[in-house]
């Protein structure tokens, strides 16, 4: 089971280098591989929601997309801050949940001048994608690896790049809706 909780940006591709510089593991990553890494993370998100637009007619409502699949989501009227971030969403994948920070959302949703409710559909669509990730896809973050601890030249162990399964999910988000133009 994994629980996971984010800031969330505006899914456009321009961000996802700021969520890879946020990794942990950015200085295991050659700067060389930037760009690869970003480019095999979103065209996963983008691989996914051209799959999901085959299945699904417009307006992809992913409350109803979601609940047929079996997914659990819980509304929470609650600003959900830690430090110095605001968390908008959950997903917890061994239960099949996600839960919702309205409060959370609706400043997002200012911010981006967004209504409400779209806002909640993209912010869902997002952890819609970790569902297909631990159910589906596999872990985007797994498609480029790292070593787990470097000491000189030696190397021991791998890691995968979490920033890589936001960029996916940032990348489905940005082709359902957002035309998939760049
Ligand atoms: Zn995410």
């Amino acid at each position: 089971m994994s629980s996971k909780v984010h800031s969330f940006p505006f899914p456009v591709k321009e961000q996802a280098i700021d969520d890879l510089l946020r990794d942990v593991c950015i200085r295991k990553i050659n700067e060389k591989d930037y760009s690869e890494i970003i480019d095999t993370a979103w065209n996963i998100g983008v691989k996914a929601a051209v799959e999901l637009k085959s299945k699904h007619t417009l307006p992809y409502d992913f409350k109803k997309i979601a609940t047929q699949e079996g997914l659990i989501i819980i509304d929470k009227d609650k600003d959900y801050i830690v430090g110095n971030t605001r968390y908008f969403s959950e997903f917890i994948s061994g239960q099949s949940e996600i839960t919702m920070y309205k409060k959370s959302i609706s400043f997002w949703a200012e911010t981006h001048q967004l209504e409400y409710a779209t806002a909640y559909n993209y912010i869902l669509a997002h952890e819609y994608f970790h569902f297909l990730e631990w159910n589906h896809l596999g872990l985007t973050s797994r498609k480029f690896q790292v070593p787990m601890i470097k000491l000189g030249q030696w190397s021991f162990g791998k890691t995968g790049i979490k920033a890589m399964s936001e960029i996916g999910a940032n990348a489905f988000v940005h082709e359902l809706f957002l035309g998939g133009k760049l």
